[in-house]
């Protein structure tokens, strides 16, 4: 569908009828004019048909669906850019991202002769170092450019579900093999927020409060693997908390780097389950570790 072009925003009314709105300055930008009559039907015969034809691809048929479009995330490759862990390159319409998943930020973690070494020195009196030291790591994400959403949801694994614009993997709300909670290893989470496995991968399954420190609290944060972004806990001034989000812990509305809209993922910096609720919301590229 991106080969013709258009970006297309489609609201299903009431009376099952497609209202279109589109560009007519096309690329890249989204859709600004309205069309409400008949004017445009040739254009509207062209596009129902194409639609009709991706219909496997879309769900434009599902009436618990009010808002379709074709989302593209490149404009955010740019914050990846300059970040010492990572490097990507772009092939057609997907990203490959590959990690050292080394953080750019201090940790007891390190080996003690790393100069990024740091005792301990937050604020959760149970703290508990894990066993564990920091080690380089090749992960690769692969992930589209254009998500949509997925007609079957995935659940997440445990290990890397997507990665944080520092190169650090996002792991999900699990502690381990059937759903167990994060209840203990809360206990062994760094100054930021983060700890390693034991195969030295560093991971965060919570805030990444040293990116939130760095860049903002209402900012991107990085891409979860079906290639929706992760934002921080902060929108329009306003804490999000469960309760604003929907079963995969997003929802769709503008961002700052997509004023058009998006759908997105928010961290929940107290609320369990933090970063991905119930899976993801599109479907999730490929993972190597
Ligand atoms: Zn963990
Ligand atoms: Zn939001």
């Amino acid at each position: 569908m991106r080969n013709i072009q258009i970006h297309l925003l489609i609201i299903k009314t009431k009376h099952k009828f497609f209202n279109f709105f589109t560009s007519k300055k096309i690329k890249p930008k989204i859709t600004t004019m309205r069309t409400k009559s008949f004017r445009h039907l040739s254009f509207l015969i062209v596009v129902s048909g194409f639609l009709l034809s991706c219909s496997s691809n879309n769900s434009a048929s599902d009436p618990d669906s009010s808002m379709i479009t074709n989302y593209d995330i490149t404009p955010i490759l740019s914050m990846f850019d300059g970040v010492a862990a990572v490097s990507y390159s772009v092939n057609g319409n997907t990203v490959t991202f590959t990690t050292t998943n080394l953080p750019n930020h201090t940790s007891p973690y390190w080996p003690t002769n790393n100069a990024l070494y740091e005792a301990y020195n937050g604020t959760n009196s149970n703290f508990n170092l894990n066993p564990n030291q920091i080690s380089t790591q090749n992960i690769t994400f692969t992930i589209t450019l254009n998500p949509s959403e997925a007609t079957n949801k995935q659940a997440t694994s445990l290990g890397p579900i997507g990665i944080s614009r520092n190169g650090i993997v996002f792991f999900n709300q699990y502690a381990g093999p059937n759903n167990q909670p994060l209840t203990n290893e809360i206990n062994s989470f760094d100054q930021w927020l983060g700890h390693p496995q034991n195969t030295g991968m560093y991971h965060y399954h919570v805030e990444p409060t040293y990116l939130t420190n760095q860049f903002g609290n209402n900012v991107f944060l990085g891409l979860l693997a079906d290639g929706f972004p992760v934002y921080g806990p902060v929108e329009n001034g306003i804490t999000i908390t469960n309760a604003d989000l929907d079963e995969y812990h997003g929802h769709t509305g503008p961002t700052a780097d997509f004023p058009n809209g998006i759908y997105h993922y928010h961290i929940t910096p107290n609320e369990d389950p933090y970063i991905n609720g119930n899976g993801f919301y599109g479907t999730p590229g490929n993972i190597t570790q």
